[in-house]
């Protein structure tokens, strides 16, 4: 199969859909795999790299799509992209399609297959193509609310690990899933006294085995949630309700009884924060103070870190690109019924129940 994969163009992404190192597994599996020149200059990967990995490499998109079977990108396509897409392309990668009625109806128009990484499933009803992203940003959570913590950028001048003799910081973590079990790996190993809460039982649970006294775990009801985030110097918030905007568990009120210089940062916000005064930010401007409490919420994390996320994207993606590549997508759906949760659109119909029943679409 002829595979492209073109560099993004979405505002501001930096990531890549294939690594060098994925075009050599697609090249050894005797797949052709064109790049976009460039496409690869946001993680630090040449076009040499790209060449000698066995890559073709193109000046322009549009021979890409133009040629290709399979174009494998990272953001969902843009209005340019989407007037290339032509029928009986298959396109794989991020979509979220349920909010975003235009790019659906131009993907149905294009007559293409559209494959959403976010809708591909694991054992368990997992989403394994989406955990990736939320294990970056639960460990970059930390790293941004340990900056925000300094005192030139606006928090209360607290080292999370304290130093011998002085306290180290309170981290407190809502919500221990996939970002919060990340962020408190990474308070932990920095030293900070951690605190998660959740309301899941079987979560604090498997929490608990695993850290040990290294962290402690407190289940998430208004009580609980005040006293812990009044005596927090950083509260990372990470809640998930599938298919529902975040919770507001923490009010404007509550932002009274903090610490002045105390630090919200408010992974959820990509569902609409579970902060009361959260509202997204980008990388170029990530904070700003409401009563005294830095908040931090970027609504695309991974972007900062666009060579980690890349790769870690990679690792979960490839495996799949390479049964369609191999065996065709029909068949790669046929014997993988998770890969077949993937398929959002082809040939002219939304074949995702979700997105069709939310955009009005016969499925
Ligand atoms: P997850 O499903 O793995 O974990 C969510 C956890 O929240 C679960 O353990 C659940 O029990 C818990 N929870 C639900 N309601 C709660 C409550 N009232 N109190 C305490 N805990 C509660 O989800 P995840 O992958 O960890 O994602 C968390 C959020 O981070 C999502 O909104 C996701 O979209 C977002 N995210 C944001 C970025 C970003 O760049 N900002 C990147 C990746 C993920």
């Amino acid at each position: 199969m002829r595979i492209g994969c073109p560099r993004e163009i979405k505002n501001r992404e930096y990531r890549v859909g294939l690594t060098p190192e994925s075009v050599k597994e697609l090249a050894r599996h005797g797949h052709d795999v064109w790049i976009e020149a460039g496409a690869g200059l946001g993680i630090g990967a040449s076009d040499a790299e790209y060449r000698a990995a066995g890559a073709e490499i193109r000046d322009d998109a549009g021979a890409l799509f133009a040629e290709c079977e399979m174009i494998v990108k990272v953001k969902e396509p843009q209005p340019a992209e989407l007037a290339m897409l032509r029928a009986g392309q298959i396109l794989y990668t991020y979509l979220h399609l349920a909010p975003d009625p235009d790019q659906t109806a131009a993907l149905v128009s294009s007559g293409a297959t559209a494959i959403a990484y976010e809708t591909v499933t694991g054992p368990g009803g997992a989403l394994p193509l989406l955990k990736p992203m939320s294990q970056v940003a639960g460990r970059m959570s930390i790293q941004a609310g340990a900056t925000a913590l300094e005192k030139a950028h606006g928090g209360r001048g607290v080292l999370l690990g304290g130093v011998p003799g002085v306290m180290p910081g309170e981290v407190i973590v809502i919500g221990g899933g996939v970002v919060g079990f990340n962020a408190a790996q990474m308070a932990v190993g920095l030293g900070a006294d951690v605190t998660i809460l959740d309301r899941s039982p079987e979560q604090l649970e498997r929490l608990g085995i695993h850290f040990e006294s290294r962290a402690k775990t407190c289940f998430s009801n208004e009580a609980n949630l005040m006293e812990a985030v009044c005596r927090a110097d950083l509260v990372i918030g990470a809640v998930l309700v599938p298919g529902a905007a975040a919770p507001k568990l923490v009010s404007r009120e509550m932002l009274k009884c903090m610490k002045p210089g105390a630090v919200l940062v408010d992974v959820a916000i990509d569902q609409g924060g579970c902060f009361e005064t959260s509202r997204p930010t980008t990388h170029d401007d990530p904070t700003y103070v409401i009563d005294d409490i830095v908040h931090y919420c970027v609504a695309n994390m991974p972007g900062a870190v666009a060579r980690t996320s890349t790769y870690a994207l990679n690792n979960v993606t490839l495996p799949h690109a390479l049964r369609i590549a191999d065996l065709g997508w029909k068949q790669a759906m046929r014997t993988d019924p998770h890969l077949a949760q993937g398929l959002n659109v082809h040939a002219g119909r939304v074949t995702y129940p979700a997105v069709a029943e939310e955009l009005g679409y016969e499925p």
